[in-house]
């Protein structure tokens, strides 16, 4: 009997590590991954190169005008044997990963029409299940009706820890304190914003992973799938 299929929901707090975890899920359920922070980051590098923020105020109205001109895809790169985010067929995946684009991509995902347009994409991404999508509303308002919804977390201090190995194993020039910060600020803006905040769903699992490594999450994700899988 084939598999039941699936629509896999992995929200959390930034850094929590969602991208890893999710990803690694994907490959050994042979489903689809997508980033949806690499579609608001994407969104915000648009935004910076047309000028339409400063010193983090967005130009709304322009940036909701030139909304229709923004196109995000993902491709699958050999290489490094990841998926790369592609901002109308450009290859973007480094750059929106650089502070300039953290710093400013909270408050361009409060803005409602933004949204819109992303969780409209990630549906349609979506619409055949077999997908493993992590973000901030996934299991809340892309998936409500999603079979497995985990809400991932951990403390502050790991998550700015882990972020800040990762930017300088880039070779990116930051401080602790500047990664902290941003983090921190992140938590705020996502979690009180107007437009769906960062919650639990009331149906999510919390697994906070301060003291798990990816290998000890993964199994507990797979008992999770398989019961779900075999349920009748
Ligand atoms: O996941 P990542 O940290 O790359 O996401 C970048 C930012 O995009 C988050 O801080 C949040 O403001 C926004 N985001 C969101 N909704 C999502 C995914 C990301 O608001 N589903």
């Amino acid at each position: 009997m084939q598999a039941k299929k699936i629509t896999i929901a992995i929200d959390g707090h930034s850094s929590s590590g969602k991208s890893t975890i999710s990803k690694q899920l994907a490959a050994k359920l042979g489903y689809k991954y997508i980033d949806t922070g690499a579609m608001y980051r994407a969104v915000t590098l648009y935004a910076l190169r047309k000028n339409l923020i400063h010193q983090k105020n967005v130009d709304k109205d322009q940036l909701i005008n030139e909304l229709s001109n923004i196109k995000i895809s993902f491709r699958y790169n050999t290489n490094t044997q990841r998926s790369d985010t592609y901002l109308n067929g450009e290859n973007v995946e480094n750059e929106i990963r650089e502070l300039e684009v953290s710093n400013n991509v909270s408050p361009v995902a409060t803005i409602k029409e933004v949204r819109q347009a992303m969780v409209k994409m990630q549906q349609e991404m979506g619409k055949e299940k077999e997908i493993v999508m992590d973000g901030r509303d996934i299991g809340t308002v892309v998936f409500p009706d999603a079979e497995l919804k985990i809400f991932l977390t951990a403390s502050t201090q790991v998550r700015a820890q882990r972020r800040y190995d990762e930017l300088k194993a880039k070779g990116l020039n930051v401080s602790f304190d500047e990664v902290l910060s941003n983090i921190e600020e992140r938590d705020h803006i996502d979690s009180t914003r107007d437009e769906s905040p960062l919650v639990k769903a009331d149906d999510a699992l919390v697994l906070d992973n301060s003291h798990l490594n990816p290998d000890e999450q993964i199994k507990y994700l797979l008992e999770k799938v398989e019961g779900i899988r075999n349920a009748h």
